[in-house]
């Protein structure tokens, strides 16, 4: 080709997180002039990512892989909250309101599985925000990504609360039959009233569930993540029995559990969310987080599990996708023994 020929498409077309970061810093969100406002209300500010794959250790899985960062369904316990900072972005109202859209995802994500060096690793698909929030059906991102690791025989493992994973049924059986593929729908609880305080921007739990035997009907290995449960909000026998109840009877082909997990931003986001909304709980909280503890003390967190361990063999389930063989049973949110919430090593791409 001609040198002198302009290229089809400009190299560098929108900024790189790190230069969104560098915007932020210097003149705060407003100097995101380039981002679309949509009907949502949220901004989607469209960057170039440098890597698709996110190599990730400690973790049940080596690769991971987030076509968005922030998410709208704006979960006040989510343990992304915290990741939005590395961008300069705030943890609480901005992680659900800016989102960075990694529009040149899928094409990067396919010259890294082309490498003769990859060794086919399982993926981890939505580990730190969810690829299924409303604005994946205009961008399509996570239907392309999940049709390059098809065509590259990658296992695959894909967390989310959307039910819009069921636009994808078709690509998700391709990568069933070429390699593996594992769909944690996560449903932390059917409770009402702490789904919608909770978990303000996501589809009815009942609507998730519906997901889930779609998905099953169709042959894919889908179950369910109860993650986080929150204690004291739906962790209570009855709340717990209900969710696992309504699990079974979506015919989820596992269920795996854990609880809150609290850190940085998500930690004073949550505890700021907890005195608005649940100030009876304010003071046991501090007692449970004392001195900047991430986990619940464990006689709490033993006795959810065996509550949820008790209910979940009543009902016939598994813990987790044990029977499958290729190791894409691994769940993307760290049901790794001990593990409660991931704690992934990330990095800004
Ligand atoms: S759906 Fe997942 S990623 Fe999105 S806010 Fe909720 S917990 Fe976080």
């Amino acid at each position: 080709m001609n040198s002198a020929q302009p290229t089809l498409f400009p190299l560098a077309l929108h900024p790189t997180t790190r230069q969104v970061a560098d915007r932020v810093r210097s003149g705060g969100v407003a100097a995101l002039t380039e981002a679309e406002r949509r009907a949502d209300e949220a901004r989607y500010q469209e960057v170039t990512c440098r890597s698709a794959l996110n190599r990730v250790e400690g973790m049940p899985f080596r690769w991971t892989l987030n076509p968005y960062r922030g998410c709208t369904h704006g979960c006040h316990y989510c343990f992304a909250r915290r990741y939005h900072t590395q961008f300069e972005l705030g943890a609480g109202d901005e992680f659900a309101s800016v989102i960075l859209v990694k529009t040149n995802l899928v094409a990067v994500l396919r010259r890294e599985l082309d490498r003769a060096s990859w060794q086919r690793e399982l993926v981890a698909l939505g580990t730190a925000t969810d690829p299924y929030q409303p604005i994946e059906g205009h961008y399509r991102l996570t239907r392309g990504a999940l049709a390059a690791l098809a065509d590259a025989r990658t296992p695959t493992g894909l967390v989310t609360k959307g039910p819009m994973v069921v636009r994808d049924v078709d690509i998700l059986q391709e990568l069933s039959r070429r390699a593996a593929v594992s769909v944690y729908v996560s449903v932390p609880s059917v409770d009402e009233d702490a789904w919608r305080r909770l978990e303000p921007g996501t589809a009815h739990p009942l609507q998730r569930l519906r997901a889930v035997r779609t998905l099953v009907d169709a042959g894919i290995r889908a179950g369910v993540l109860m993650a986080p449960i929150v204690p004291g909000i739906t962790s209570g026998r009855d709340q717990l029995a209900a969710t696992v109840k309504a699990v079974a009877d979506h015919g989820a082909r596992f269920v795996g559990a854990n609880l809150l997990y609290l850190k940085g931003g998500t930690r004073t986001h949550f505890l700021d969310f907890l005195a608005r909304e649940y100030p009876e709980l304010s003071e046991t909280y501090e007692e449970w987080f004392a001195g900047g503890a991430a986990y619940l003390p464990d006689g709490l967190r033993n006795q959810v599990r065996a509550t949820v361990r008790d209910l979940r063999e009543r009902a016939g389930l598994t813990a987790r996708d044990e029977e499958h063989e290729s190791g894409a049973a691994a769940a993307p949110e760290g049901q790794a023994a001990g593990q409660e919430q991931p704690a992934f090593q990330w990095r800004a791409d």
